[in-house]
């Protein structure tokens, strides 16, 4: 095991943020990950990183937090955390978060303090976040199992048990087998993601229908010179990076006023700390005007009423049904993993990088290619064995691009 902690974590560093000499590299960990965090650390020194930072994280603090503290704690950032956050955003430092966390962790806290939170944070840090969404520095998410998020993914097995079940479902998923190999094998995977995203900016597309047997009829326009992206980024000092691992998915932005009619959601999803399942949104002229769940509908409701971006759409992906991470058959309550086995949208802010030249757009510019603006972006998943999409392009003509599930170019 020894071999495959160490292969993956000099993987997150080394091809994730891809860590540069003389650069800093802030570690975003829970504490029950600190020795993987020692890893990745001892990784970035050994590729001459300049200065390893902490950021701790704790479900259990968290939680007390959301319960027992002030309320007006949720109305600011402290000065020095928004600091921090904004301060290596803005030198181009490497980010790299390692995601885990039990999926109920708050499960029964008002979501109007979590809602408020949100919107302080996302006031204080808008440098950090507007830097992040348009590559300004290189970052990487990846996971570690803990023993709360395990037994959610594994239930019935021991805490100990069900963590050594979700280390060998995330090696497969990243491609780690502790052979040393796992560098060369995401050249290999980027290079297929590569191709997949050739093809579709050549149709020069302009719309696209999906439609399956849950119930989604749901058109999907896209912005002129729209680009399909994913695999790898290019931060804006020229490094490449790998925002997410693993990444399965490619993906552009929908046009902000261009979507409707009715999807499904075909996976539950986690967010906020809760788990919201079995649910669908109606949507007329891009905008979400009804949204339903049979478990976790106040979170949903108030996950999109953030603002007024939050009930658009800003991500359209693509994840072919037989992905490796779909095969697994395992729902692993973590987006990070969920979004890899399924075709999702997202709701919230589009990637400038979505439209040609759009990293160097300012807000306004963006809003005028029509791709949509929110303090939030959150991944739904969509897509099922049978799920067709039929894509329009600019020049009238029809192209399958999912038949069952799975690709058709
Ligand atoms: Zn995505
Ligand atoms: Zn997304």
């Amino acid at each position: 095991m020894q071999a495959k902690f160490e292969e993956y974590a000099r993987l997150l560093v080394e091809v994730g943020v891809n860590i540069q000499p003389g650069q800093n590299l802030v570690i975003a960990s829970p504490v029950e990950t600190a020795w993987f965090a020692r890893l990745c650390a001892r990784a970035a020194y050994a590729a001459g990183c300049r200065e390893v930072v902490m950021n701790w994280k704790d479900d259990e603090l968290t939680r007390e937090k959301y319960l027992h503290a002030a309320g007006d704690v949720f109305d600011a950032v402290p000065e020095w955390q928004s600091a921090f956050f904004n301060g290596y955003a803005r030198e181009g430092a490497a980010y790299l978060a390692i995601s885990a966390s039990d999926p109920e962790n708050l499960k029964g806290v008002s979501s109007d303090r979590i809602v408020r939170g949100q919107k302080s944070s996302n006031a204080a840090l808008k440098d950090f976040y507007r830097l992040q969404m348009s590559n300004g520095f290189p970052w990487c998410v990846g996971s570690v199992p803990i023993p709360s998020w395990a037994k959610k993914a594994f239930p019935g097995c021991s805490g100990e048990e069900a963590v050594s079940r979700l280390w060998d479902a995330i090696f497969t998923a990243v491609r780690v087998t502790g052979d040393g190999g796992a560098v060369e094998r995401w050249r290999a995977h980027l290079d297929t993601l590569k191709a997949r995203i050739d093809k579709l900016n050549a149709l020069g597309l302009e719309s696209l229908h999906y439609t399956n047997a849950l119930g989604t009829d749901l058109t999907i326009r896209l912005p002129e010179e729209h680009l399909w992206c994913g695999g790898s980024g290019v931060a804006k000092s020229g490094v490449p990076f790998i925002a997410n691992m693993p990444t399965e998915e490619i993906f552009t932005a929908p046009l902000r006023d261009g979507v409707d009619g009715v999807v499904y959601a075909s996976l539950p999803l986690v967010h906020d700390g809760n788990i919201i399942d079995k649910f669908r949104f109606v949507v007329k002229e891009g905008k979400i005007v009804e949204a339903n769940a049979q478990e976790g509908e106040e979170t949903l409701r108030a996950a999109i009423s953030l603002d007024e971006g939050a009930a658009r759409f800003g991500e359209v992906a693509l994840v072919p049904y037989d992905s490796p991470i779909s095969r697994q058959k395992l729902l692993y309550y973590n987006t990070l993993f969920d979004e890899n086995a399924s075709c999702h949208l997202a709701f919230g802010e589009a990637y400038p990088e979505c439209v040609k030249g759009g990293e160097h757009m300012s807000k306004e510019e963006l809003a005028r290619r029509g791709l949509n603006d929110s303090i939030t972006h959150v991944d739904f998943m969509v897509g099922t064995a049978d799920l067709r999409i039929t894509g329009r392009t600019r020049d009238g003509r029809e192209a399958d691009i999912f038949i069952d599930g799975n690709f058709a170019l």
